[in-house]
């Protein structure tokens, strides 16, 4: 951003209601003509308005760089998904990794329910590390997701992983899931936006946010009412501790500067049990919109991402950390 001032204008004062409002100077230049003064704000400032700094006395005009995705520049930090509003008051996503049977989403949408969760989560259609490992039950599970979804009043995020599959998985899904391994996949993100879904838009393994925020720009610019992005874990240095990196520096920048919804998925970015909770509670600190974190009744028999996964029982001893103002009784009269 340039900010360009009025002839005479007191340029300390200029620059210290910039400070004040979070933006930095990085350099001042005069122009050609006596008396042009310009104060180059730095990158790494804070986002504000530029009509807002167009207001401060002695300004006289804002130049703002034309961004590649202004749309999601546009956005805002909240995403209406079938009246629930993401990136409003955090939020929790959980259930399995993939939908198994009607009897499990059904029991698990209902416990999850009672413990302050909005959104059901759990693949239909599985990405999967190797493709010969289970890849979902397909529409079946979509119809036995939403079903259990409705008892449990919840909301359901599920992915689609073709552009065949799209129709479909928009028709049971409040948030049609892009998966990380999808991310660049354009055809794919044409036919989510055409359907009109808001999405959820995971983060590509290898993906910077640049690139991340490109495919967000994708998704509404051919058609998607909103677009929430979500954190799982880049690819990085890892002897295997950790599933992957996940980059908590990303989902500041995203919720703090660019002031987007974002949530985390520590279960993929860890791929570790034991680590949900603590990192749960950092990304709410790191300003995400929620969490999405995958739950089985019996891990141990889960026919996909067991070790990571948490008892229902866990999540519920975790669940005050993440939503301390939500006792269950109170969301289960919601
Ligand atoms: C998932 O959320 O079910 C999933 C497969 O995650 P990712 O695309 O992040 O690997
Ligand atoms: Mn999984």
């Amino acid at each position: 951003v340039i900010v360009s001032l009025a002839l005479g204008a007191d340029a300390a004062a200029v620059r210290r209601e910039l400070a004040a409002r979070g933006l930095w100077i990085e350099a001042v230049e005069r122009g050609a003509q006596a008396g042009d003064v310009f104060l180059v704000v730095s990158s790494y400032s804070a986002a504000v308005d530029s009509a807002e700094i167009a207001g401060i006395p002695g300004v006289r005009t804002v130049s703002v760089p034309v961004s590649a995705h202004p749309r999601i520049d546009e956005q805002g930090p909240v995403v209406d998904v079938g009246g629930v509003p993401v990136g409003a008051n955090p939020l929790v996503f959980a259930g399995p990794c993939s939908v198994e049977s009607e009897e499990q989403i059904l029991r698990l949408a209902l416990r999850l329910s009672a413990l302050g969760v909005s959104f059901l989560r759990g693949g239909a259609f599985k990405p999967r590390t190797s493709p010969y490992s289970f890849q979902g039950h397909g529409e079946i599970a979509l119809g036995w997701m939403r079903r259990a979804a409705h008892a449990a009043r919840l909301k359901v995020v599920t992915e689609a992983m073709s552009e065949a599959d799209v129709p479909l998985v928009a028709e049971y899904a409040d948030l049609v899931q892009i998966g990380s391994r999808n991310m660049q996949n354009f055809a794919l993100l044409k036919a989510v936006g055409r359907s009109t879904r808001p999405a959820l838009l995971k983060r590509g393994m290898a993906a910077t946010v640049e690139e991340w925020l490109l495919a967000a720009e994708y998704l509404l610019s051919h058609g998607s009412r909103g677009v929430v992005l979500c954190e799982r874990g880049i690819r990085g240095i890892s002897g295997g501790e950790t599933r992957n990196l996940l980059d908590l520096g990303a989902v500041a920048l995203l919720s703090h500067v660019h002031r987007l919804p974002v949530i985390v998925d520590p279960s993929h970015g860890v791929g570790r049990r034991d680590l949900i909770a603590p990192l749960s509670r950092a990304a709410l600190a790191a300003g995400a919109a929620g969490v999405m974190i995958e739950v089985h009744e019996d891990p141990g028999n889960a026919l996909s991402d067991g070790p990571q996964a948490l008892s229902p029982e866990q999540l519920a001893a975790l669940m005050p950390s993440l939503l301390p103002s939500s006792t269950p009784s109170a969301q289960v009269s919601r």
